[in-house]
């Protein structure tokens, strides 16, 4: 089964409120996209992230190795165009979902997709528990039976080829695409859904999913990181972004920057994305030379990217000399500007190694570094 996700998130819909269609606007201190997109991620195995035209620069900042697909005038000319880019990629399953939908959680992702082992689709449902009735002019009309009524809910999956075709073959307008699949003939499981899978609408919707997301609590992930250079001849070195005056230099390929090198291995690490040289080969000519604070924005762009924010760094230089504590502020200041964070959030401090080992006999710097990525 290769499984791709479709988040649909092209719509203009202003019933929300605010400037900015509601996908875009913040929830928790982020984009309500990038908690949709987090709920896929490492879940699926593509991820497709359709956007209007006008969207397109603002889909690219959170996109991360999301495929970005322009929209079209309806869902369903969305839908089908993202389902498109998607011939030829091997694609076995898809699930389509509402981009205004953040809280999906695993566990209806699951159903869904479990059911798509039988079935050639399957989406989430919640009963209708209310009673329903008709209205007119304000008044009750009447009353309406709710027995086998579903409220439906997103991702809809479906074997690929088959809501391709349906897609292709569908006229007019579908609420969604459980409609389309149906007018081709599939037939479509019921999966249980989840009420905190609420689809954002009103400026209410906004505070009730926050509430929903700090029930959740928070999702705290460390990593570490460490790195080595070693001394050559020169006049200055390169620590934590500040350039230090020094009766030697660091050897290596960029800026030998030991301390900035350690703490984006460290974010890296606290997301389970590999180190600086999975993203930066240095077989790769062009990053050969590149100044260290390519890779930690990068790194610290990744983090924004996956939900993540930095709850604090500490960085510790281990050296005889040079003396690190009057540059400690500076340094402090340098990295919280690259990742875009306070200040207060960024530690930078240093030791000796009681003149035993290469650091005693000062033959390199050694850095150790720690990150803690939370996720509201
Ligand atoms: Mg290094």
């Amino acid at each position: 089964m290769t499984t791709a996700a479709v988040i649909v998130a092209a719509g203009r819909g202003s019933r929300a409120g605010g400037d900015i269609p509601k996908q875009w606007q913040m929830l928790a201190g982020m984009p309500v996209l990038v908690h949709t997109l987090a709920a896929f991620r490492g879940v699926v195995d593509l991820l497709v992230l359709v956007v209007h035209p006008d969207d397109r620069d603002r889909a690219q900042a959170l996109a991360g190795d999301a495929i970005l697909v322009n929209g079209g005038a309806t869902r369903d000319a969305s839908v089908r165009a993202a389902l498109e880019a998607l011939d030829g990629r091997g694609v076995t399953h898809v699930l389509i979902h509402d981009g205004a939908r953040p809280l999906v959680d695993a566990d209806v992702i699951g159903r869904v997709r479990g059911a798509l082992e039988t079935y050639a689709g399957a989406a989430p449902a919640v009963p209708v528990t209310d009673a329903l009735w008709r209205g007119k002019d304000g008044l009750v009309d009447g009353t309406q039976d709710r027995a086998g009524l579903w409220r439906a809910q997103t991702p809809q999956g479906f074997r690929y080829d088959a809501i391709l075709a349906a897609h292709r073959a569908h006229q007019g307008q579908a609420a969604d695409d459980v409609e389309v699949a149906r007018a081709a003939g599939l037939d479509v499981a019921i999966v249980e859904g989840n009420e905190a899978n609420l689809k954002l609408t009103f400026p209410s919707d906004f505070a009730r999913a926050e509430a929903i997301l700090k029930g959740r609590g928070m999702d705290v992930r460390l990593g570490n990181g460490y790195d080595v250079h070693a001394f050559t001849a020169g006049d200055h070195v390169w620590l934590c972004g500040v350039k230090v005056a020094h009766d030697k230099a660091l050897l290596g390929h960029s800026d030998a920057d030991v301390g900035m090198h350690a703490l984006t291995d460290a974010i890296y690490g606290a997301l389970a994305e590999g180190d600086i040289g999975r993203h930066f080969p240095p077989s790769d000519p062009q990053w050969k030379g590149a100044a260290s604070h390519i890779f930690l924005r990068h790194a610290a762009e990744l983090m924004r990217t996956r939900g993540y924010r930095l709850g604090n760094c500490d960085v510790t230089l281990v050296c005889e000399r040079p003396k690190i504590g009057p540059h400690a502020a500076a340094m402090q200041a340098a990295l919280a500007g690259i990742m875009g964070v306070e200040v207060g959030r960024v530690s930078v401090k240093a030791t000796t190694s009681e003149r035993l080992g290469f650091t005693g006999r000062e033959e390199g710097i050694a850095a150790l570094a720690t990150a803690c990525l939370v996720r509201a």
